[in-house]
């Protein structure tokens, strides 16, 4: 990125731009920035191009975008680290984002430290959108505590002993003191996964503590009823952003209570697109797109994540300059309820066989009985039967008994009739779909 470029993108996480001319001449430049280098530096951007026979002069604009092939997880999956990465990044330096979490399908994600910290700093200004002062308290509820160790966090670790962005990480199927550690540090704001959340509120309500933030900011998947009706017994304001791992937050819902969602047009190239390609008109349905403007080290240039969207008016009713969707359908996480009464968090399997799945290109756990657990996969190369072997015992181990887990390899994983695969499913469900 440009030293230059990058300066004004860190000032536009602080003070967005006012005007939408303003904002549209700042996209367009990125747009001509961003594929003139990922051309120049990533051969599967390249090869893009040739496809449609294009060179990056021809790519002028935000409009000019929809001359170039989408690309989905899986054909970047397919191309390989070294195709879709930089060749200008030092690719051992560059932090990990990859994940096989939510979606049951394996995206590597990879990003310079620069990278993170200017999407981090976009999501900051967000919470102060919605109220948060900077010294004021974060509590992130999550399913895992896992950080990459190569991401010191010097610059946030400093900022948090001079008292501003204090935030903290609540793992809260990994410890079972949480509750009271959230309690005790009493955040203005809490965010993280919508069920990891509701999960956190129960938790909280069971252990007799009481926390109050002033409001809790959902995301990960979708906000469905029984889950608000969850979190909103904290008395709190519910907000919904709609974020990914690929690219941070790409969408939140409107701080002056207009409807829909802003998108982070200043980061990001939203587009939502009809089964037959072209552009939703506002108020349909549609699959997202999205093209990372400040990502350099591992571009996404028109990425298909894999989410269905409404599409909004390019401006909200608040006055604000940013452009708009009316709905997200995010995805949706089944817990298992086992035999004996205990309930599951598919998770809570993921977590401890998280290392051994190296060789999964993607995944499906269903409860196909009461007492059974079946983890589909379609492989990426062929395991070695003890890799088999550490998943099934590492499962079995969590499970302890209550139900039996077994490995399947499988050809395809379905899809529903979103186009997504589900990768959690549960035994109701699981019954009604002849899974
Ligand atoms: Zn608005």
């Amino acid at each position: 990125m440009h030293p230059f470029r990058r300066v004004q993108a860190l000032s536009l996480a602080f003070k967005p731009f006012r005007e939408a001319d303003q904002l549209a001449h700042w996209r367009d430049g990125c747009v001509r920035d961003l594929v003139e280098n990922a051309y120049g530096q990533v051969p599967y951007v390249r090869s893009l191009f040739r496809r449609v026979g294009l060179v990056p002069a021809d790519i002028r604009s935000v409009s000019d975008l929809a001359a170039l092939p989408l690309s989905s997880k899986r054909e970047l999956q397919d191309a390989g680290l070294m195709q879709v990465v930089a060749r200008n990044a030092r690719i051992d330096r560059l932090l990990d984002r990859s994940t096989s979490g939510s979606t049951g399908e394996r995206m590597l994600v990879k990003r310079t430290w620069f990278e993170e910290r200017l999407l981090n700093a976009f999501r900051w200004r967000v919470l102060r959108e919605y109220g948060l002062g900077p010294c004021e308290r974060v509590a992130v509820a999550l399913f895992h505590g896992a950080k990459d160790p190569r991401d010191s966090q010097a610059l946030f670790r400093l900022a948090q002993r001079v008292g501003v962005r204090q935030m903290l990480i609540l793992d809260v199927l990994g410890d079972p003191g949480v509750a009271q550690t959230a309690a005790r540090y009493a955040p203005q704001a809490l965010m993280g996964m919508t069920s990891a959340i509701a999960k956190l509120v129960e938790d909280v309500q069971t252990g007799g503590y009481s926390l109050q933030p002033r409001f809790v900011l959902t995301s990960g998947e979708l906000l469905t009823d029984p889950l608000r009706q969850r979190i909103g017994t904290l008395g709190s304001r519910i907000v919904d952003v709609y974020g990914a791992n690929e690219c941070n937050f790409m969408a939140w819902q409107c701080p002056a209570n207009a409807e829909g969602y802003h998108i982070c047009d200043d980061a990001h190239i939203v587009e939502v697109l009809t089964a037959d390609g072209r552009p939703a008109a506002v108020g349909e349905w549609g699959e997202v797109v999205v093209t990372n403007l400040i990502s350099y080290a591992m571009p996404l240039i028109r990425y298909r994540i894999g989410d269905l969207a409404v599409r909004g008016p390019d401006w909200c009713a608040c006055g604000s300059p940013f452009s708009t969707l009316l709905a997200v359908r995010g995805r949706t996480i089944d817990c298992f309820a086992l035999p004996g009464g205990r309930v599951l968090h598919p998770w809570e399997i993921l977590n401890v066989i998280r290392p051994y799945t190296g060789w999964v290109r993607q995944f499906q756990m269903v409860q196909t009985a009461p007492g059974e657990i079946v983890y589909r996969v379609l492989a990426a190369r062929t395991p070695a039967e003890s890799e088999i072997q550490a998943i099934e015992q590492a499962a079995r181990q969590v499970l302890a008994g209550c139900a039996s887990f077994r490995l399947n390899m499988v050809k395809t994983i379905e899809s529903a009739p979103s186009g997504k695969s589900r990768p959690f499913i549960a035994y109701q469900q699981a019954v009604v779909t002849g899974l």
